[in-house]
């Protein structure tokens, strides 16, 4: 048995065997294949071989008239393809050695690579780089096989891998795949957050766990202390499984509430809305008790297609919300694609792929406003949709008042020309902004008169205020929303907010944390954002406590210097509040 700690980023305990995922770009660590499985790993090494030499040859015959002789390369790896003596070490590997196809691959061409490398012809250093490309293609073929097998699961799994891209994580099997361990990401990366969505473990900032997993291996992935264990002992399973039932009483006695109000115990009401990236996520929050939802993830319809999603799919897509929200308030985020949000679907995104610094990119509104046929795609899709339902749209990551001008301008040029089709949409549909950087928040007072509501993306804002990479798991301890900068920033927006009568929500996943429901009602907080897991907990605080309550806690923390203290001071008024709130869950700081 072997514990590994991480961040938790989504709560709740699985117990299962684990199907892990070698990652193109990282090592491939030597994983061990049971006897039984070695012609299954074999036949899988000779078609991602024969995907490879197809690919290849693809590739010659389409380029041989532009290229002329230079195709002649393609034919050089079709024959390094073909050649018995470096395949024929890797399938002895498999045979005699019982790894992975991966890592036979991988050892192998690493040896060949390394062999060109040290030849003093210059011309035959210059293979190794073939050598590479070869190898990189064939274990794409195979990682690719490995993540489409993840789409058919035979039986209930955790996925292990490097990291998920928000498109993988978006694909995945949901009835399948019961927990998530990943040696990268933050606490709001995309993946966590859709991890939480989807109401499974996880664990992220493992660090090096895919080195030490194989396949088939039993793990406890433990979502509220971000542990990781690894072939437990009899003693920890019983543990945990005393664990799940207490988390699972824990549960029933917040499904209760689902039907009574958001109310502070002095009669304030708090709007608790949700989270989404799909329409069908739409009846489980409402189910969680949520009254509408507050941001839609527009993003994630491009992040799963195989295809960019055309003007009438958005619609539909749209449709398909307003439908199952039967008359409650649905607030649609405009595209917020770019950073780690890449749809490989949009062309669009080919250049912010290959950007420095993509956070500080061009991503979300920017990359809308310099592909202005994407953004009036979509505006077109949501104001065809506003007929059918109350529809906002929130532009997202507003880093000057010029943009918000610049986006206006262009949904005026949309609905211009939809007048002009005699397409009908909802002429006063409430546009709003994101504030998720730190220059708006500071410059709230001048948004008010200019946007129909604020909603605080804090996931964002707490990145851009400390400088730290929401998913780098190497900083994460430096990435925190009790962060007395990133409180004070909150408070600047939600009093302007609050002063001009302007609607103002916070829908990072700080709204989802127990620890911060005091602080945010006691800043003027009166509507949440959340991930639906995690409406229930946060409508139990609100309703256990008073507004008075909150404020004075609220000027308590203003005192305070530094992120733990404040944190240790918020948990521990919380868990006075409902003592349940945190069992089980990780009181470290
Ligand atoms: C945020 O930044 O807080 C937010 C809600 O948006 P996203 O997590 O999609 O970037
Ligand atoms: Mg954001």
């Amino acid at each position: 048995m072997q514990i590994k700690r991480g961040i938790p980023v989504s709560p709740g305990v699985a117990i299962h065997r684990v199907v892990v995922l070698d990652a193109e770009d990282q090592p491939i660590p030597r994983r061990v294949v049971p006897a039984a499985m070695l012609d299954h790993e074999l036949k899988r090494l000779d078609d991602a071989l024969a995907e490879s030499t197809r690919e290849i040859e693809q590739m010659r015959d389409q380029t041989v008239a532009s290229l002329g002789k230079l195709a002649d390369i393609f034919s050089a790896h079709v024959a390094m393809i073909n050649d018995p003596t470096v395949l024929n070490q890797a399938r002895e590997m498999i045979r005699n050695e019982h790894v992975t196809a991966e890592f036979a691959i991988y050892h192998t061409f690493n040896r060949l690579i390394g062999q060109f490398r040290s030849q003093s012809i210059k011309s035959m250093r210059d293979r190794a780089t073939d050598v590479l490309d070869l190898q990189r293609r064939i274990l794409g073929h195979l990682i690719g096989q490995a993540r489409a097998d993840l789409s058919h699961l035979t039986q209930p799994s955790v996925i292990v891998a490097h990291d998920l891209t928000p498109s993988q994580t978006a694909s995945l099997d949901k009835s399948k795949i019961k927990a998530i361990a990943t040696d990268a990401g933050g606490s709001t990366s995309h993946t966590a957050i859709l991890a939480h969505a989807l109401g499974i473990p996880a664990v992220v900032g493992l660090e090096d766990v895919t080195d030490q997993l194989n396949s088939g291996v039993t793990v406890i992935v433990d979502g509220n202390r971000g542990l990781l264990v690894i072939d437990p002992d009899a003693e920890m399973l019983m543990e945990y499984r005393a664990e799940e039932r207490r988390m699972a009483a824990f549960e029933d006695t917040l499904i209760e509430l689902k039907q009574l109000p958001a109310r502070t115990r002095d009669g304030q009401n708090i709007e608790l809305l949700a989270n989404i990236e799909f329409p069908d996520e739409i009846a489980d929050a409402l189910g969680k008790g949520a009254v509408g939802i507050g941001l839609y993830r527009t993003e994630f319809l491009y992040l799963a297609a195989e295809t960019e999603p055309t003007e009438q799919q958005q619609y539909e897509a749209y449709c398909q919300a307003i439908t199952s929200l039967k008359g409650r308030p649905l607030t649609i985020r405009t595209l917020d694609l770019g950073a780690d949000k890449l749809a490989p679907v949009s062309p669009a995104l080919i250049y912010s792929a290959s950007e420095r610094n993509p956070f500080l990119g061009c991503r979300s509104i920017r990359l809308c406003l310099q592909n202005l046929p994407l953004f009036k795609t979509q505006l077109r899709a949501i104001l065809r949709a506003s007929t059918e339902g109350p529809v906002k749209i929130m532009f997202p990551l507003i880093s000057n008042i010029m943009e918000l001008r610049q986006a206006k301008m262009i949904l005026s040029d949309v609905m211009e020309d939809l007048d002009e089709q005699e397409i009908k949409f909802d002429r006063d549909i409430p546009v709003g902004i994101m504030i998720e950087v730190p220059s708006v928040a500071l410059q709230a007072k001048v948004f008010v008169s200019e946007a129909a509501f604020f909603s605080i993306g804090t996931n964002d804002l707490i990145q851009y205020t400390v400088a730290v990479d929401r998913g780098n798991e190497r900083i994460a301890s430096l990435y925190s929303g009790a962060h007395p900068a990133v409180i004070q920033l909150i408070k600047e927006v939600v009093r302007a907010a609050n002063k001009a009568h302007l609607p103002v929500s916070l829908c990072g996943e700080m709204a989802g944390s127990p620890e911060f429901t005091m602080l945010l009602l006691g800043l003027g907080l009166r509507s949440l954002s959340i991930t639906p897991p995690a409406i229930p907990e946060v409508k139990k605080i609100i309703r256990s406590v008073s507004i008075e309550q909150c404020q004075r806690l609220a000027r308590k923390v203003a005192g305070f210097d530094s992120d733990r203290e404040v944190l240790s001071y918020l948990r521990g008024e919380v868990r006075k509040v409902i003592p349940e709130a945190f069992d089980g869950r990780s009181l470290e700081l």
